[in-house]
């Protein structure tokens, strides 16, 4: 790592290693000898438990919905904690400006939007001492493989540079706590209620998202979506502001979005993001705010739920305790199972899962949405392990890969599109990579990697036009041919669809054949479909 003006995060100790390791490097001494030198993050000062109540926390970096359950959870157990706003390209700019060169463009996203909320403040008459004692950032953690190891640092970095050394960073999941360099001091306890409310927040953000994602494109009165989801957003924000349950809440949810007029009645291209964590899921610059642009252009999207990255992290956990069960000797690593019981802990990880795809299903059916099929993760693991080794980590690891195998051969989307900053790691230069074969194997879904670097806004809208072009065709296609299937003319269709109103209403999901929504409507409408339905409990 390229060593900055300020070295302040070195202690005396750490610099004298450093030191040593280096000199004895540099005589030949092995490389062990360099390796007794290795750097280590320090945490700045300690958020403790006795500043709680009057420091703000500040979070950013999931969809507008999940960052602000995210702190109204936490708020409801006595945080002050407020969303930043989504970042977009001034933050980019300030981010560059103080950030190291190289680095993945969510940090500069990041802490540009950091550094903004802080100048902010200090213009309405903060000092910048209050600021720097008053306030802490909260952020997500990792120990790599790949820069995401970094990112604390590197805002660590930027804020000094920027005038406010000594702003805290903390880690949501710390690479400290396993060395102790970062350990949290108090000030947030990620104990079981906490844990417990943010997981109910951000899995109810997942479900508002994708019933939003599935009714937009459709609706009657233009923004009649937006206006009850914000309504939504009220709801669930103040339920958990209150520790009420969250469940009543998002059945009102239900009725205000299920009062949203839509025709589902046309053939409009289903288009599927995936890539890195970060820029799938921004909802603004980070990612050209394709988003809103794929629904300006007549597409209905299909994101990706934060719900799939925690069942995948649940999942590696399975993977690595069954591959270690079969290990020789004992294994006394950080992880090993040396002086443990496998069984007991795969026992925990499995219910674990449980607990958390009944919650899903729980939220989901409370807020009215139908037809959730949970990610198989075992099953994007046997899809792509022909490709890519199940063994290598980091961003979505396989997942990206398996997304797109399982979208094309089972006709989910007419387009994928895969986000991600430029010069992903694991996204551009492994994922990207597979995809040229992964792509050529499955011909007819068509498939677009973006690289995101703030510039260039236009012509990749332009290229994503392009695409869309052909899958509007596609979804055309698929119409049609559902009409011609199903014996039915459009006109013959509408009226079906209005003498059984239920399958008009915007909470109404038609079931899974092809791509396009609407043929799949035209599919449940059809005579032999229809008597089945209402036979269904
Ligand atoms: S996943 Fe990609 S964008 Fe994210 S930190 Fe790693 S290399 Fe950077």
């Amino acid at each position: 790592m390229r060593r900055e003006s300020s070295n302040n995060e070195y202690t005396q100790p750490q610099k004298r290693e450093a030191g040593k390791g280096l000199a004895d490097a540099r005589h030949g001494n092995s490389v062990d000898a360099a390796m007794r030198g290795h750097w280590r993050d320090t945490a700045s000062r300690p958020f403790t438990k006795a500043q709680r109540s009057s420091t703000t926390i500040w979070m950013t970096g999931f969809t507008t919905n999940h960052d602000a359950f995210f702190c109204a959870a936490a708020r409801g157990l006595g945080y002050n904690m407020e969303a930043l706003p989504v970042p977009d390209n001034q933050a980019l700019n300030i981010g560059k400006e103080y950030g190291n060169r190289g680095q993945c463009n969510p940090t500069y996203y990041t802490v540009g939007n950091l550094v903004r909320a802080l100048r902010d403040l200090e213009a309405r008459g903060h000092t910048r001492e209050s600021l720097i004692q008053n306030f802490v950032f909260l952020t997500a953690g990792a120990c790599g493989p790949c820069r995401f190891g970094m990112y604390a640092t590197e805002y660590r970095k930027a804020l000094r540079e920027a005038g406010y050394e000594g702003f805290r960073i903390e880690q949501l999941f710390p690479a400290g706590l396993v060395d102790g360099s970062n350990a949290p001091a108090g000030g947030i306890e990620f104990d079981r209620p906490l844990v417990m409310a943010i997981s109910k927040g951000l899995l109810s953000a997942d479900i508002l998202n994708l019933l939003g994602n599935r009714i937009r494109p459709y609706e009657i009165e233009k923004g009649a979506t937006n206006s009850a989801m914000e309504n939504c957003r009220l709801l669930v924000i103040d339920a958990l502001e209150n520790g009420r349950p969250v469940k009543p809440a998002l059945r009102k949810c239900r009725e205000l979005l299920g009062a949203v007029a839509v025709d589902r009645l046309q053939p409009k291209p289903m288009v599927s993001i995936i890539g890195e964590i970060w820029a799938m899921t921004t909802e603004g610059d980070g990612n050209y705010r394709l988003f809103s642009f794929l629904e300006k252009e007549g597409a209905e999207i299909s994101t990706q739920p934060l719900y799939t990255l925690l069942l995948f992290l649940l999942w590696e956990q399975k993977h690595d305790l069954e591959l270690r069960r079969h290990l020789r000797g004992e294994d006394r690593a950080r992880r090993g199972l040396a002086g443990t019981n496998p069984w007991k802990k795969m026992a925990v990880l499995r219910g674990l899962e449980q607990i958390i795809k009944s919650t899903i299903h729980s939220l989901a059916r409370a807020a009215g949405l139908s037809q959730l099929h949970l990610p198989d993760i075992e099953n994007l693991a046997a899809l792509s392990r022909k490709h890519y080794d199940l063994e290598v980590r980091g961003g979505e690891a396989f997942m990206e890969v398996g997304k797109f195998m399982d979208i094309a051969q089972n006709k989910r989307a007419h387009l994928v599109l895969s986000i991600k900053p430029f010069g992903c790691l694991p996204s551009s230069a492994v994922s990207d990579g597979v995809q040229s074969l992964t792509t050529a194997q499955n011909p007819e879904a068509a498939f677009y990697a973006i690289e995101t670097t703030g510039d260039g806004q236009a012509s990749v809208h332009s290229r994503v036009q392009m695409m869309l072009f052909k899958a509007h065709q596609r979804a055309q296609s698929e119409f049609e041919a559902a009409l011609t299937v199903a014996g039915m003319s459009l006109g013959e269709a509408q009226q079906r669809l209005a003498r059984h109103r239920k399958y008009g209403s915007a909470l109404y999901y038609p079931r899974h054949v092809v791509a396009t929504t609407g043929a799949n409507l035209v599919t449940d409408l059809s005579a032999g479909r229809l008597g089945r339905l209402h036979h269904v409990p």
